[in-house]
């Protein structure tokens, strides 16, 4: 046991040695509304300060800077030097300026990337030069970086747009081509070119299909779109001919369109051939593009694909941080570790907002009791972030930014309040089924009952869903039929206030929530933490807390961070395992029976072997709590904002 403990700690960092940053919120007390608004000015005349320092000239050696050292003490020296400026806001504007300039080099890494699939995937390739869009090469990239389809989806759309500023710089060059300008003119084609383009496609798509033993469901699916539009080529070939040779704003929307029109004027309005009518496109196109795009690409200086930092900027819109240890633009008491402490005496701390000519003024920042206590868990305040607000308020915004390891940002507090009100007992696994917000909104294999504070917060959502927002539908409707547009204007607002609010409760309840779980395992001694494999649910019957879990970043967030806070508080580590959710729900536990649940049936329903009635929540989770699964890594607690 001893030797395994020790193996682990080579293997991962332990958690308490990893430093993690975290941003919070604090408000700002000024003497009057008067004073506040003075305040607000001035901070929002540093930003504007600290926006002119950012000129394209400045913003060009600082990449360059970047690209020869990433550490931000020698870039901001450096950059001082360079552009002969050193006042405070500079290492403010610098601080920002170096961050960009990170994100500008690790992307020109990724369309490099990119890129090179490209290369090696000459379908694809034209696919993004037509389309801008290519869902293969998002796919293929997404699970390769671990990254989320959107930002694979912007780096191929906005590397494709910079590569038409690029040719144009190059028209000279002899691959420049006027079809090359994206979404907008394609070469010219004829009819008999689109029949031979649906051909290839045709006889590619068998052939490499014919290689394979068995054809997947959506393999065969794609084939016999492509057949299809064969076999209707008389109405197919006029309308992909027209398509090619007039002008598109968008060519991935106006294709997406006709894919629709197609399948309506063939009289299959329900068939998807959008996919397919995509790759009859790129057959079509083949010969042409790959004439020149390959060598194109080979020729790129892709630092020109990711354009400068701060090109499209707002104007004052880079808060103004306040580094520690400087006297600065606007003033603190004390370095970071004076500061810390003496906040965790305090709780409060001044800033001073000066002004050549004028009163300085002070404003206190007041530390919230969460806080305070990470404060006290070890965390150091790192820097001060100041913001200008806008109209009507013009408040001013105060972020602290707090460094420490993981387990100083937790608040045991609450963990604390939950464990008074569970009954103690000796429950090495635990099983847990999430359900539709209510009473049984988390059930585990052994009767627990929901704090209080998430049940208001569940009554509250629910109230939203089946009042509020029902009647405020209605009334929409309504206005709507009779052409109320200040009246449907006016509710549609509201709605969407409402909404807000309401995805606001389920915030909070998922926040709360790894408490509470954590309080369950740490009263009940737990050793392993069973759940279902959500992402195998994807139809969402079990309901809006079941979605919002699924949806997050990371589906097991949730989970992770439960089995960590208990940990911390039972001093080994508890073990999560994910099982497979097949016939949880409709098994009878220890009988063997079927419980078939009828409409409304959700809570309970009786069991077709032995009669009873049973539970369906809690037999779930003893059911998930029997079956084996698969033991989750115990990887480092992930933060869902450093
Ligand atoms: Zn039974």
């Amino acid at each position: 046991m001893v030797s395994q403990t020790a193996q682990k700690t080579q293997t991962h960092p332990s958690p308490k040695t990893v430093k993690v940053m975290r941003s919070y919120q604090l408000p700002l007390k000024c003497a009057d509304q008067f004073q506040r608004e003075e305040i607000n000015y001035r901070i929002r005349s540093l930003e504007e300060r600290q926006d002119t320092l950012l000129t394209p000239g400045v913003v060009k050696t600082a990449v360059k800077l970047c690209r020869s050292n990433t550490k931000e003490r020698f870039f901001t020296r450096k950059l001082c030097k360079e552009v002969g400026e050193s006042p405070n806001i500079a290492e403010s504007a610098y601080h920002w300026l170096h961050i960009a300039a990170k994100g500008k080099i690790d992307k020109e890494q990724k369309v490099k990337g990119m890129i090179n699939f490209l290369v090696k995937n000459p379908q694809q390739q034209v696919e993004w030069i037509v389309f801008g869009r290519s869902p293969y090469t998002e796919n293929s990239l997404g699970k390769y970086w671990g990254k989320k389809r959107r930002y694979i989806i912007n780096l191929l759309s906005n590397s494709r747009q910079q590569l038409d500023s690029y040719s144009k710089k190059k028209r000279r060059n002899y691959y420049f081509s006027n079809n090359l300008v994206f979404n907008g003119v394609l070469p010219i084609y004829s009819q008999q070119d689109i029949v031979q383009g649906i051909d290839d496609a045709l006889d590619y798509q068998t052939n490499t299909f014919s290689q394979l033993a068995t054809l997947t469901k959506n393999q065969q699916a794609f084939l016999n779109k492509l057949k299809l539009l064969k076999q209707e080529q008389h109405v197919v070939v006029p309308f992909l001919t027209s398509w090619i040779n007039s002008y598109h704003s968008s060519r991935w929307k106006s294709l997406k369109k006709l894919a629709k029109e197609l399948a309506e004027i063939i009289g299959k309005p329900t068939r998807k051939l959008f996919s397919a009518l995509r790759q009859i496109i790129v057959f079509t196109l083949f010969d042409h593009y790959m004439q020149s795009v390959p060598q194109l690409l080979k020729g790129l200086n892709l630092e020109n694909l990711v354009p400068l930092p701060f090109k499209r900027k707002k104007k004052g819109k880079l808060p103004v941080k306040l580094l520690m240890k400087k006297d600065y633009v606007i003033t603190r008491e004390g370095n970071s570790k004076e500061l810390t402490n003496k906040v965790k005496k305090q709780g409060t701390t001044i800033l001073g907002f000066p002004q050549k000519g004028k009163k300085k003024l002070t404003a206190e920042v007041l530390f919230s009791p969460k806080v305070l206590q990470y404060l006290d868990n070890g965390a150091e305040i790192k820097v001060f972030q100041v913001s200008s607000g806008g109209a009507p308020g013009f408040k001013p915004r105060v972020d602290v930014v707090l460094e420490g390891a993981h387990d100083c940002f937790h608040s045991s507090n609450l963990l604390k309040s939950y464990l008074l009100k569970i009954p103690k007992g000796k429950q090495s696994i635990l099983g847990l089924d999430v359900n539709r917000l209510g009473k049984y909104m988390v059930v585990f294999n052994t009767p627990v009952s929901l704090p209080k504070d998430l049940m208001l917060l569940a009554k509250r959502y629910l109230k939203l869903t089946d009042k509020v927002l029902e009647e405020l539908n209605r009334g929409f409707l309504n206005k709507r039929k009779v052409y109320d547009v200040k009246g449907s204007c006016k509710l549609k607002g509201e709605l969407n206030r409402v909404y807000q609010r309401r995805s606001r409760l389920l915030r909070e309840i998922t926040s709360l929530l790894p408490h509470f779980l954590a309080a369950v395992m740490v009263k009940k001694k737990c050793e392993t933490l069973k759940i279902e494999n959500l992402s195998a649910d994807p139809t969402g019957t079990k309901g809006a807390l079941a979605k919002a879990i699924y949806n997050m970043p990371d589906s097991l967030y949730i989970y992770k961070k439960a089995v960590w806070l208990a940990s911390l508080e039972l001093g080994y580590d508890v073990k999560l395992q994910v099982v497979d959710p097949y016939y949880t729900s409709s098994r009878h536990y220890g009988c063997g029976g079927t419980i078939s649940r009828r409409k409304g049936q959700h809570d309970f329903a009786p069991c077709s072997k032995c009669g009873q009635k049973v539970n369906t929540h809690s037999n779930a989770a003893l059911n998930i709590a029997s079956l084996s699964g698969t033991f989750l890594p115990h990887d480092l607690f992930p933060s869902s904002h450093v």
